[in-house]
C-alpha cells in the first residue's frame, strides 16, 4: 500500500459495531466488561481508546513503522521518550531546535538529573566529539528549527554508541518528505500539531518506532503519565492527516516559489530554505527528503527592528506562532516560539532579533508573493531604496 492509500485507509477499516465508514469518536472513557476482565480490548481511555488507536495505526503506517503512540501535545510525546532515560544519563542535542524542547531539556528534565551538549548536528566530527560513556540518546531535528539547517540522519546513527536511542523531531519534514527510520533512527516524534493535522485547529504529538521494546516502553509511559488526547483531538488529527500528501505537496511548491522571490530580492539578506541551490545542505536534501516541505526562514537588510515591522504588516501570513495549517503564518522566532531561549545563547545559534520565519501555506502563490512584496516595499530602509 502506498503512502495515500495508508493515510486514508490504514486504522480506518468500518467501524465494526455500526459499520460506519469514518471512525467514530468515541467519547467514552470507560468500557463495560461482560464479567470481570472480560472485555473487548478496551477497558479506560487513558490506557486505550478506539479513535485513538485508529490514529496511531495510522501514524505509524505513515512512517512505515510497526507501533504509533499519541500524545495530547508534541511536549508530551516529546517527554515520553525522555521518560526512556534516567537520572545520570546524556543526551546530545542540535543547538538548532524548537525552544520549547530546549526549555523542557534545560529548565525540567536537568533537574531530574539528566545531562545535555547542544551542538551543531549538521557536522558528524562535532556529534562524534560530544559522545560521552553515559550517552544514551542523540536528539535531532531535521530540517532544524527556525534555521533549516539539515542533519545526515545515516551520519548520526553510524556513530550511536551501542545501546543509545536516536529520536528523529520529524516535525517539520513529515513523513511524506522524509522518513528517519529507514536512515537508521530508531524513534521519529512529531508535533501533529503541524502538518500532520494540517489545519491549526488541534494540539497533539506522536511517537513512532519500529522496536517493540521501546514501543512497550513508551506505552508504558503514556499509561502511566496519561498525556494523551482526547477523542476529538484524535479524530480531527485522523482526518487531517488523510490530506497530507496533498498539502504537502502544495507547501513545498509554493514555499519553494516564496524562496525564490526572496533570494531575488536585494533588500532581503539572506533566505534559508532547502530547496534553494543556495542552501549549503542543498545535495543532502535531495538524497534524504523527497521534497523540501512548507518552512523557511530568512533576514532582512536594514536593522533588525524591520523583521518586527514587516511581520506585522502582511496581510495573508498571519503573525502566529506554530506552522504547518493550510494558512500561511510568519513569525519572528527570538520574540516567539524561541523566546525562552536566553538572548546571547539564541543569538549565537545565528537566530537574531533580524530573522523571520514562515510557514507557507497553500494559498495561490502569488497572493503570497504580493503579499511579501507589499510588506518588503512599505519596510525597505532608505539607504536601499537610493
Ligand atoms: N517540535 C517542533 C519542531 C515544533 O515546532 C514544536 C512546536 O512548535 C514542537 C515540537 C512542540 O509541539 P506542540 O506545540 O504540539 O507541543
Amino acid at each position: 500500500m502506498r503512502f495515500s492509500t495508508k493515510a486514508i485507509h490504514v486504522g480506518q477499516e468500518p467501524d465494526p459495531t455500526t459499520g460506519a465508514t469514518i471512525v467514530p469518536i468515541y467519547q467514552t472513557s470507560t468500557y463495560t466488561q461482560d464479567a470481570v476482565g472480560e472485555h473487548k480490548g478496551f477497558d479506560y481511555s487513558r490506557t486505550v481508546n478506539p479513535t485513538r488507536s485508529a490514529l496511531e495505526r495510522q501514524l505509524a503506517a505513515l512512517e512505515d513503522a510497526q507501533y504509533g503512540s499519541a500524545f495530547s501535545s508534541g511536549m508530551a510525546a516529546t517527554s515520553a521518550v525522555l521518560g526512556l532515560l534516567s537520572a545520570g544519563d546524556h543526551v546530545v542535542v542540535t543547538d538548532d531546535l524548537y525552544g520549547g524542547t530546549y526549555r523542557l531539556f534545560s529548565r525540567v528534565l536537568a533537574r531530574y538529573g539528566l545531562q545535555f551538549t547542544y551542538v551543531d548536528m549538521s557536522e558528524p566530527a562535532t556529534v562524534r566529539s560530544a559522545l560521552q560513556k553515559n550517552t544514551k540518546m542523540l536528539w535531532l531535528e531535521t530540517p532544524t528549527n527556525p534555521l533549516l539547517k539539515l542533519i545526515d540522519i545515516r551520519a548520526v546513527c553510524d556513530l550511536r554508541p551501542s545501546g543509545a536511542i536516536v529520536a528523529v523531531d520529524n516535525t517539520f519534514a513529515t513523513p511524506y518528505f522524509q522518513r528517519p527510520l529507514a536512515f537508521g533512527a530508531d524513534i521519529v516524534v512529531h508535533s501533529t500539531t503541524k502538518y500532520i493535522s494540517g489545519h491549526s485547529d488541534v494540539i497533539g504529538g506522536a511517537v513512532i518506532t519500529n522496536g517493540p521494546d521501546l514501543n512497550e516502553a513508551i506505552r508504558f509511559y503514556q499509561n502511566s503519565v496519561g498525556a494523551i488526547p482526547s477523542p476529538m483531538d484524535a479524530y480531527l488529527t485522523l482526518r487531517g492527516a488523510k490530506t497530507l500528501a496533498l498539502r504537502m505537496r502544495e507547501h513545498a511548491a509554493n514555499a519553494q516559489k516564496v524562496a525564490e522571490f526572496l533570494e531575488s530580492r536585494d533588500d532581503v539578506e539572506s533566505v534559508y530554505y532547502p530547496g534553494l541551490r543556495s542552501h549549503p545542505q542543498h545535495e543532502l536534501a535531495g538524497r534524504q527528503m523527497s521534497g523540501f516541505s512548507g518552512m523557511l526562514s530568512f533576514t532582512l537588510e536594514g536593522p533588525p527592528s524591520r523583521a518586527l515591522d514587516l511581520a506585522r504588516r502582511t496581510k495573508y501570513f498571519s503573525l502566529a506562532e506554530s506552522l504547518g495549517g493550510v494558512e500561511s503564518l510568519i513569525c519572528h522566532p527570538g520574540r516567539m516560539t524561541h523566546g525562552s531561549i536566553p538572548k546571547e545563547e539564541r543569538e549565537a545559534r545565528g537566530v537574531t532579533d533580524g530573522l523571520l520565519r514562515l510557514s507557507v501555506g497553500i494559498e495561490d502563490a502569488e497572493d503570497l508573493i504580493e503579499d511579501l512584496r507589499f510588506a518588503l516595499e512599505a519596510t525597505r530602509p532608505q539607504v536601499a531604496r537610493l
